[in-house]
């Protein structure tokens, strides 16, 4: 497995494998691996002929009073999960490798960011898109996994690749979850055992707002509120935001029909947890 620092050598890697008609799957992630993580590397490794993750903490994607010092970090453990999973390259470039001094170009989806994640983290998906286009330059892949636990995200990557004619199929996965259905999340590893406890509350909210509009409940502000009462109960939570939405659109339904998107994101003290589902 090789493990690449430089945009040059990555380019160089890419270029040979195209040149040999072999083609390229590709997973960008954040590190700190799991299963979801394992689970987007392992379809790309049956999809592809050569498999490259990405592993780089995109700094623009974090606001100013954002969690990105405290964002857990183990590349060595990350590179042995990469190894066992038989991954050809590893590209984990430095910050100033992906952001040079004066970098000033930044790509921006107008119309599935705004909502949701977007209203609630002003830039994200500004930084989420530049990086991953920046990727996608640089790692030339023929396919590109993402999960549905980021549901937006997936949404947004998948508007860039077809408004600017990206070479890429993007590819959406399920969310993994651990057995009691918390989604899995890098961010999971800073709960305290109380506080991994309280943090199912945003999953089960969502249950709960699946079963009642498979009752027959289409008030958004109805179920919006239940879901407030189940998450308020538990001490350390803080709703930032509990949204439905067009699957598609990703605007905001306030009537509610099955299929609808449901997503919320809940802060457990100082952590920020999101889920969604389909309604
Ligand atoms: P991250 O490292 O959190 O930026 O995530 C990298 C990729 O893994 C993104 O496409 C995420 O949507 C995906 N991912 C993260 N957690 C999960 C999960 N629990 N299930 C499926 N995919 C996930």
């Amino acid at each position: 497995m090789k493990v690449v620092t430089a945009i040059g050598e990555m380019r160089s890697c890419s270029r040979g494998w195209k040149s040999a008609g072999r083609k390229i799957a590709f997973v960008p992630t954040m590190g700190f691996l799991h299963q979801g993580h394992l689970s987007l590397i392992r379809a790309a490794r049956k999809a592809g002929d050569v498999l490259v993750v990405s592993i780089f903490v995109n700094p623009s994607q974090f606001g100013p009073s954002e969690d990105l010092e405290a964002y857990p970090r183990d590349l060595d453990r990350d590179l042995e999960f990469c190894r066992e999973e038989r991954v050809d390259a590893v590209f984990a470039p430095p910050e100033e490798e992906i952001y040079p001094e004066g970098f000033s170009t930044w790509v921006e989806e107008t119309e599935l960011s705004r909502g949701l994640c977007g209203a609630a983290r002003p830039g994200h998906f500004r930084g989420v898109a530049t990086v991953v286009l920046k990727l996608f330059n640089i790692v030339s892949p023929d396919l590109a996994f993402f999960g549905r636990k980021d549901y937006q995200q997936f949404k947004v990557i998948e508007k860039m690749v077809r408004d600017l004619d990206l070479p890429v199929e993007v590819v959406g996965l399920p969310t993994v979850r651990e057995a009691d259905g918390l989604a899995m999340s890098s961010r999971n590893k800073n709960l305290s055992v109380g506080e991994r406890r309280q943090a199912l509350c945003l999953r089960r909210a969502l249950l709960r707002a699946r079963e009642m509009v498979s009752e027959g409940e289409t008030r958004a502000a109805a179920v919006r509120q239940e879901m407030e009462g189940m998450i308020g109960r538990e001490p350390d939570a803080r709703i930032d935001y509990l949204e439905f939405a067009d699957p598609e659109t990703l605007k905001p339904r306030e009537n509610l029909r099955p299929g609808d998107l449901a997503a919320g994101a809940v802060f457990i003290d100082t952590v920020r947890l999101i889920d969604n589902l389909l309604l």
